[in-house]
């Protein structure tokens, strides 16, 4: 046999015993995926080979018996198993997708990185790829595990690859990887990649400490030995059984501790350490007590994190006492299922329930949250900066837990304020906020929250009550500090504006371009506002002046659509808009459109009503000669024309309602009504419809977090007064917080 053979009978086997341990954990499962999963791996990747010199296919291989290890379900361990194939090979997403199902594709999706895309920066494209990986993570938690796993086994073979690649390898997996699995609860994972890290980062340091350690081992072995023989005869003599052992120390979190406490390593606590496993909670606390009585317990050093888990699910008791001979030594005590969540965490929810059958842990999802609050959060923003800022803060920091008077638990990072606080609650709290009471007493907006404050939030009802800058100095969250940013943006939009403006025509002139050519599309502007998230040209301003785009940035991507598209097109526009003025000349008779609109000096002419503002008659109107589509009629407040208006003057023209435009065709309009759910709300709003006659074509509904009510309408109007009647009632309905006429 030659020696590839014998590697192929290896990888066999071990493929074989992969899917034992899924048919072990999954008895009705259908493991053969795994196996067909390894066919296409094992062909894809052929001639592919690791920095070690074996084969590729054992990475893959590697990544799937460790899922398996975990518990795992066959889905997520055939994907580990094609994990590369996207992005190292010519396969892609659809071969998937018909191979293996949706299921298996968007898992191994989720563990592709994008190619690398035109002029990115390489922060940016990290940021992209953090943004898609948190985007699957929010759809199927499983990505996360599969990720983690992946960067574990490249980690265990870091000493393949040359020092440079080791160091940037190591610092990323110490940047993102580990902060994620501690926030996934995935304790196990993230000890040893923090412990590799570690000897990549600082191998001095690392081979000083580990040799330190040794030194006085088997007198610490002995010392724990004891202290389990005791505490073991003590719970058997209470009449029930327990699971001791040693806790295996990590070095990374034991350097991190003499670095906080600025201690060598002889005054470390929890280096003695000794864990208790018991079957119910119960008896947790029994434990507890019997270790009270035969230890001193060192103040201030008590936890209960089962009567208050840890926001990544952790559950456990801790404390320190005096054992004998004075030394202190740290006892942590748990039941079985905490055990399995606290080393597996979010894993631990896809493992074998008994019963024989597969079931998700519904709670999981809800454990989770803030993965989909950060995900939600980082829509409203709009740069890549920002999602980084974000993404890292929030997973950096400890937190603590604040209740409110109701006895609802808010987790907050570490450091955080009253201000965090009442943003945590709503941002209508946040912004009307004038003092917090703690615990009953009256303390300074810039208070530092412990765990276990009870906080109330002082408001005013003042209309002038504002959110002052300086908050944005004292708040941690980067909730608070996105709504009060979001705040600023939107209150001193017309200065942002304004700065905006000026920064624009800077950098056109720089570039060599006028407003009126970049501009002057719609289309264009359209499709470069639509990709960067903005509803008009003053949004854009907005942001720039308030410092979230470079007008560079924003200047050479319009550039970049506009000599894409101008190549062919510009003769055929003059002479469009020449024409029609020509025509205007020449006729005297006005005809209305269809729509009841009456373009001045000019009829039969291609009129339509702007889909940004649906104007409907009895609005001020204004027009706008587009090259292809005639004439299309905006309100004269939208913000669009207000753009379009000032500099692009030529193109607009006069338009008005016909007489009787009313009784011509009705006009879609769209409202949105902003309410507190009080469960009526749509009930409420239909009676109101059909009381008026008004015909409804669209209704839409959704919740907000917060339980607020956002409903979408479009109602056919045929006049303005009409609309305003209906603005008006809706306005009137008990809990309906704001309604509005919608502008794109
Ligand atoms: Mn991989």
């Amino acid at each position: 046999m030659t020696e590839q053979d014998v590697q192929y009978e290896k990888n066999e086997a071990e493929v074989k015993r992969i899917m034992e341990l899924a048919k072990a954990n999954y008895p009705g499962a259908n493991v053969d995926k795994i196996w067909r999963a390894f066919m296409v791996a094992e062909t894809m990747h052929r001639g592919q080979l690791r920095q070690s010199g074996e084969p590729f296919i054992i990475h893959p291989i590697a990544v799937a018996a460790m899922l398996a290890e975990m518990e795992m379900d066959v889905n997520c361990i055939t994907a580990g198993m094609l994990h590369d194939v996207v992005e190292d090979t010519s396969m892609t997403y659809d071969d998937v997708q018909a191979e293996f199902g949706a299921e298996i594709a968007k898992l191994v999706d989720g563990a592709t990185k994008l190619k690398r895309i035109g002029d990115t920066t390489k922060e940016e494209q990290q940021a992209e790829n953090l943004r898609k990986m948190f985007l699957a993570i929010a759809e199927d938690m499983r990505v996360i595990v599969i990720k983690l796993v992946d960067r574990l086994h490249n980690m265990r073979t870091l000493q393949y690859v040359n020092t440079d690649k080791q160091i940037k390898k190591a610092q990323e997996t110490l940047d993102v990887y580990t902060p994620l699995a501690h926030r996934f609860g995935m304790a196990k994972i993230k000890w040893e990649l923090e412990d590799l890290c570690f000897k990549y980062l600082d191998p001095e340091g690392y081979a000083s400490l580990a040799a330190q350690l040794s030194q006085k081992r088997s007198e610490r072995e002995e010392y724990i030995k004891s202290i389990i023989s005791t505490v073991k005869t003590a719970i058997e003599a209470e009449g029930f059984e327990a699971h001791l052992d040693g806790r295996p120390k990590h070095l990374f979190s034991i350097k991190k501790k003499m670095d906080r406490q600025h201690k060598p390593l002889d005054q470390i606590y929890d280096l003695l350490a000794i864990r208790v496993i018991v079957d119910n909670v119960a008896q947790c606390y029994r434990v507890l007590g019997i270790i009270h009585q035969l230890y001193t317990p060192v103040p201030h050093r008590f936890k209960d994190y089962i009567a208050t888990p840890k926001p990544n699910m952790y559950q456990s008791i801790h404390t320190t006492v005096i054992g004998h001979g004075g030394v202190a030594f740290e006892a942590q005590i748990r039941t079985w299922d905490m055990h399995n969540a606290a080393e597996l965490g979010i894993a631990a929810h896809w493992r074998y329930k008994e019963g024989g059958k597969e079931e998700r842990d519904e709670n999981a999802e809800k454990k989770f949250e803030w993965v989909r609050k950060l995900f939600d959060m980082q829509k409203d923003m709009d740069t890549t900066d920002g999602f980084m800022e974000a993404f890292k803060m929030d997973l950096f920091t400890d937190e603590v837990f604040v209740f409110t008077p109701k006895g609802d638990v808010k987790s907050l990072p570490a450091g955080s304020t009253p201000i965090d606080f009442a943003y945590a609650i709503h941002s209508g709290v946040g912004h009307k906020m004038i003092g917090a009471r703690v615990n009953g007493e009256l303390k300074p907006l810039d208070y530092c929250l412990q765990t276990g404050d009870m906080v109330q939030i002082l408001t005013s009802n003042s209309p002038n009550r504002a959110p002052s800058r300086d908050w944005l100095k004292m708040v941690k969250s980067s909730e608070a500090r996105t709504k009060l940013r979001q705040w600023f943006k939107n209150e001193c939009r017309e200065e942002n504006i304004e700065v905006g403006r000026d920064m624009l025509d800077r950098e056109l002139k720089r570039q060599g371009y006028t407003y009126q050519q970049l501009f002057g599309d719609e289309e264009i502007v359209e499709s470069f506002l639509k990709r960067n998230n903005l509803r008009s040209i003053e949004d854009l301003m907005n942001i720039i002046g308030f410092g979230d785009m470079t007008a560079q940035k924003a200047v050479s991507r319009l550039k970049d659509l506009y000599l894409k598209k101008h190549a062919e097109s510009d003769a055929k526009d003059s002479d469009f808009i020449n024409k029609l003025i020509d025509d205007k000349a020449a006729k005297s008779i006005e005809k209305a459109s269809a729509d009841g609109i009456i373009v001045k000096g000019v009829d039969n002419c291609l009129v339509h009503p702007a889909r940004c503002c649906n104007p409907v008659p009895g609005d001020a109107i204004i027009g706008y000669t587009t090259r292809a589509r005639g004439v299309s009629v905006h309100r004269r407040d939208c913000p669009n024309v207000i753009a379009m208006n000032r500099n692009e003057a030529n193109r607009m023209i006069d338009v008005r309602w016909a007489r009787g435009a009313s009784s011509v065709a009705p006009h879609p309009a769209e409202v949105v009504i902003e309410a507190i759910d009080t469960g009526r709300m749509l009930i409420a709003v239909a009676n109101i419809i059909n009381e008026m006659s008004i015909r409804m074509t669209s209704i839409n509904s959704k919740n907000t977090r917060d339980n607020y009510q956002i409903i979408h309408l479009v109602v056919q109007i045929t006049d303005r007064s009409a609309l305003d009647k209906l603005i008006d009632k809706l306005g009137a309905v008990d809990g309906v917080i704001n309604v509005t006429r919608t502008v794109k």
